[in-house]
Formats: C-alpha cells, sequence, structure tokens
C-alpha cells in the first residue's frame, strides 16, 4: 500500500503537469472510485472546467486544488496515479477507472487492480476536517513534545504510528523500519517510551520518511509513480519483509509477528 513517500513522489511528479492546468473533459468509469461521496457524474460534473490552483498531499491523499472545491484521491492497496502525455506515458487498460484530460498537456489516469481506492469531492474549507488526519510527520510542528503527548494512552507503540488520526501518512512498512532504527520494539505500550526513545523514534520516523522519497518509495505490491517506474527504498529496508535474514547491526535473525492484524518485523535483540 502506498504511504506518505510514494504518495509525496508521485506528488511532485505531478505538480509540473497539472499546476496552472485546466481539466477539459473527466471520465470515471468505476462507480466504487466515488462511493465515500457523489457519483461518477457528479464528480466528472464538478471537475471539468476547473483548473488546478495546487496539488497538496495530507497523509497519504492527494488534495488537488480546485477553487471552491477540491479533488481529494486516495490510492488504496493498489491505486495508480498515471500521466500519460500526448505521445508518450501510459496507455489505458482493463484496469483504468478514471481519466482527467488536461487542456493540451495530457491525461491523468486512476488504475487500480482492487479497487479499494477512492476519488471524491470536498468544499475546499472543510478538507481538513472531513479527512481528520493527524499531523505531518515531517512538518516543524512534529516536535518531541508533540509525539510524547501522542505516545499518552494504552496504545501499542506500532498502533499508534499506523494510526491515521494521531500521525499522519505511516504505514506497515515505515512504521516497522522507524521502529528499528529507533531500536524500540513494536510490541511496547506507547506510553513506556522513556524521553530518549521519544527522541530517537521522531527522528527515525523522519529519516525513514525522507529516505523513502529521496529513493523514489518502495516498490512492495504495485506501486509505481506517476510516469510508471518503480521506487529504489525496498532494497535498503533493514526489517520489512526480511524475518528470517540476519539482522544488519547484530546478525540475530529478524522476526516476523502479527500484530493488530498486521505483520510486523523486528530484532529480538536490538529493540527493546
Ligand atoms: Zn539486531
Amino acid at each position: 500500500m502506498p504511504e506518505l513517500p510514494e504518495v509525496e513522489v508521485i506528488r511532485r511528479d505531478l505538480v509540473d503537469q497539472v499546476l496552472g492546468r485546466r481539466i477539459q473533459s473527466a471520465k470515471i468509469t468505476e462507480p466504487r472510485l466515488t462511493r465515500r461521496r457523489g457519483t461518477p457524474h457528479e464528480v466528472e460534473a464538478a471537475l471539468i472546467g476547473r483548473r488546478v490552483r495546487a496539488l497538496r498531499r495530507r497523509g497519504k491523499f492527494f488534495i488537488f486544488e480546485l477553487g471552491q472545491d477540491s479533488l481529494v484521491v486516495r490510492l488504496g492497496m493498489t491505486g495508480q496515479l498515471l500521466w500519460s502525455g500526448n505521445d508518450d506515458g501510459f496507455r489505458p487498460d482493463q484496469y483504468t477507472h478514471a481519466a482527467l484530460v488536461f487542456d493540451g498537456r495530457g491525461t491523468l489516469y486512476y488504475r487500480d487492480i482492487r479497487k479499494f481506492g477512492e476519488m471524491f469531492i470536498l468544499p475546499a474549507g472543510s478538507v481538513e476536517r472531513r479527512l481528520g488526519v493527524g499531523v505531518e510527520p515531517l512538518d516543524a510542528q512534529f516536535t518531541v513534545e508533540v509525539l510524547r503527548d501522542l505516545c499518552q494512552g494504552s496504545a501499542r507503540i506500532k498502533a499508534l504510528l499506523l494510526n491515521q488520526r494521531k500521525i499522519a501518512g505511516i504505514g506497515n512498512i515505515y512504521a516497522d523500519e522507524a521502529l528499528f532504527r529507533a531500536r524500540v520494539r513494536p510490541t511496547r505500550r506507547a506510553a513506556s517510551l522513556r524521553q530518549d526513545e521519544i527522541r530517537a523514534l521522531r527522528r527515525a520516523i523522519r529519516q525513514v520518511l525522507e529516505a523513502g522519497i529521496r529513493h523514489r518509495g518502495s516498490s512492495i505490491s504495485n506501486y509505481r509513480d506517476a510516469c510508471g517506474r518503480v521506487g529504489r527504498f525496498g532494497a535498503l529496508h533493514r526489517v520489512y519483509h526480511r524475518h528470517g535474514q540476519p539482522c544488519c547491526r547484530c546478525g540475530t535473525l529478524i522476526r516476523r509477528i502479527v500484530l493488530g492484524q498486521r505483520s510486523t518485523h523486528f530484532c529480538p535483540t536490538c529493540q527493546r
């Protein structure tokens, strides 16, 4: 599933293509895409003729600002936003469920094999409230004090990192990788973390997310950037999907457990 770094890589790819451009036509052929709000026809009508004033990211959501309204896109498990110029780029197939044509520039396709993704319109002023996602971990507001406050309560630290209402954009891969770098075991109660561990975890979260963006994402499952290219960060994972292989720090075999229905990977020696 695409997480913050993958969504950010795609956003940066797309911003040059769509910023200031007018949506000439819009076609949504899969009704499940708009299930959260409106029908495909209503979403199409809200898009046609509108100009993209900004393309932002909030957690794992893309937000195309169109003036009064915003188009929100979430990729879910297997969603892809793929750009096609007039002569090159992606060509639609049976899994392509939406197409936005930008005046004279090219077409933005939404492709999704499992159809868990979403595309809907929100009034610009209510986007923040309606999405209800927590602090952006790469923003200056994500301080040690903020993370310490979030750690109060009974949740396990891994569950806290995955809770989009608390911290935006972290999923299974980057949670496991951040906890390894911070040497914190995923099963720990968040409230049990010491001040030095909270400090290390905040730094680790930012490091893995920034490294993920720098290496253009992790191509687990079918992630591709807006030009259809794979990401390179998967080769740099230290624990995620490395169970049974030696820890890069101490040589202990990486373990895999299921925690809150999510597979979880950690080093039983380094992570306490
Ligand atoms: Zn280790």
